[in-house]
């Protein structure tokens, strides 16, 4: 098993073995997996990937491993929804939801890229993860460390959330909280890597885990009935996940799986106001980000200077795509918004999208009889900070039947 050619750089095209490395020794560009599509084409139909269990591995042969996973078995094939409150309330006519706030097991996409990091790493030979993380990959690398009997060592901006550090400790990791943004987390680990022989998931072994990405792609590919969407909006932190869908929606078509004509979808990034170094590159025209200090409640998207940001701005571009931002209040309300037409609780990161796409639906980008999906990336149990003060006070009462009904008189509803 296995059709991995090698990696890649984006730069310079130089080839690379298969190692847990992730930069040209030779321009510094970023290594990228390649496959060999040829024979990926005849072994992988439709029919082939629906007769296989629910989970990301029904794409196995698009996934960077060469002795299939060792760890994740349950990650993968969330929920798309047809999302006619939300739709009816934003004026569009075909929206869905492609919603991992119910990933399997810590409840983000991030399950997927690390599910793929964590068997590759053991495929290396490696005892230890580790990572950097804004604190869903912590949750995620807790978790899989734990199940696959690995050690780890996870490095967080100190800050985070209490659902995200206590959703990370409860795996029994080494928790690391750095006095800094995750941009300064994120020069430490690289530091760190280099002198000591661990599998961090997003820096030595980036050009794999990233790959497991492409399978929210996939799935949303396959639950629309083989066929893309005309409009995607994702969430962007280091911009790697626009990128990666946008990779699965042509591999899609390279393999003969979707029409070749069917591959026009434009991909919108949406980035909160405090932290959005790809969108003002977008809105500016402008190939490079201006790196920036995040300040904002999005804390699972703040990161000022964005490893994908490159390569994220192009996938905008060339899809015929756009960018937008929303604040914090924006941010807020895109979450509720979400909840009470959907039923379904998202983190400030899905708040993010949500905000976005109404924006873009407004301001006339995305027209509103045409397919679209939101992203719905992490749980919004994990960032209950964001809406405390922000949602309506429960109502206390005594336990009798009279002081419920004085309750209800008060509401104005019916006492029978
Ligand atoms: C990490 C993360 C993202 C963004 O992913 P990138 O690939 O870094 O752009 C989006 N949503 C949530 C909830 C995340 O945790
Ligand atoms: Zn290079």
């Amino acid at each position: 098993m296995g059709y991995v050619k090698g990696l890649r750089c984006r730069e310079c095209g130089r080839e690379y073995p298969k190692e847990p490395i992730n930069i040209c020794e030779f321009c510094f560009g970023p290594l990228e997996v390649t496959y060999q599509y040829d024979e990926i084409r005849k072994v992988l139909s439709r029919e082939v990937i629906a007769s296989r269990p629910p989970n990301m591995w029904r794409y196995a042969e698009l996934m960077p491993l060469d002795n299939g996973p060792t760890v994740g078995f349950d990650v993968g094939f969330t929920p798309l929804v047809r999302a006619h409150n939300l739709g009816k309330a934003l004026g569009v006519s075909e929206l869905y939801l492609k919603n991992d706030a119910v990933s399997h097991p810590t409840l983000s996409f991030k399950d997927r890229v690390v599910a793929v990091a964590v068997s590759k790493a053991r495929e290396f030979g490696f005892d230890t993860v580790a990572c950097a993380s804004t604190g869903n990959l912590a949750n995620a690398v807790a978790a899989s460390a734990a199940s696959a009997g690995m050690n780890s060592y996870i490095f967080i901006p100190s800050d985070l959330e209490q659902g995200k550090v206590i959703g990370t400790q409860v795996f029994g990791t080494h928790l690391v909280g750095v006095l800094g943004s995750y941009d300064d987390v994120n020069r430490l680990c690289t530091e760190i890597a280099d002198r000591y022989r661990w599998a961090f998931v997003n820096i030595n072994i980036r050009p794999f885990y990233a790959e497991g990405s492409k399978t929210f792609g996939y799935e949303i590919v396959e639950q629309m009935g083989w066929r893309v969407p005309k409009h995607i909006v994702v969430p962007m932190a280091g911009g790697s996940l626009i990128t990666k869908i946008r990779k699965s929606f042509k591999e899609f078509q390279e393999i003969g799986l979707i029409e070749p004509e069917s591959c026009g979808t434009r991909f919108y990034g949406a980035q909160a106001a405090g932290c959005s170094p790809i969108v003002t590159a977008v809105k500016n025209g402008t190939d490079l980000f201006k790196p920036v200090k995040p300040n904002t409640i999005a804390k699972s998207l703040a990161i000022g200077n964005p490893a994908d940001g490159f390569y994220a701005i192009q996938a905008i571009k060339q899809s015929g795509g756009w960018a937008e931002e929303v604040t914090d209040d924006e941010i807020v309300e895109g979450i509720k918004l979400l909840a009470e037409t959907e039923g379904v609780f998202t983190e400030t990161a899905g708040g993010v999208t949500v905000g976005v796409t109404k924006k873009l639906i407004e301001q006339g980008r995305i027209p509103g009889d045409e397919s679209i999906v939101i992203s719905i990336t992490g749980n919004g149990l994990k960032t209950q900070e964001a809406l405390i003060g922000k949602v309506k006070e429960h109502q206390v009462i005594d336990s009798k039947l009279s002081s419920f009904e004085a309750l209800l008189l008060e509401k104005g509803a019916e006492v029978w």
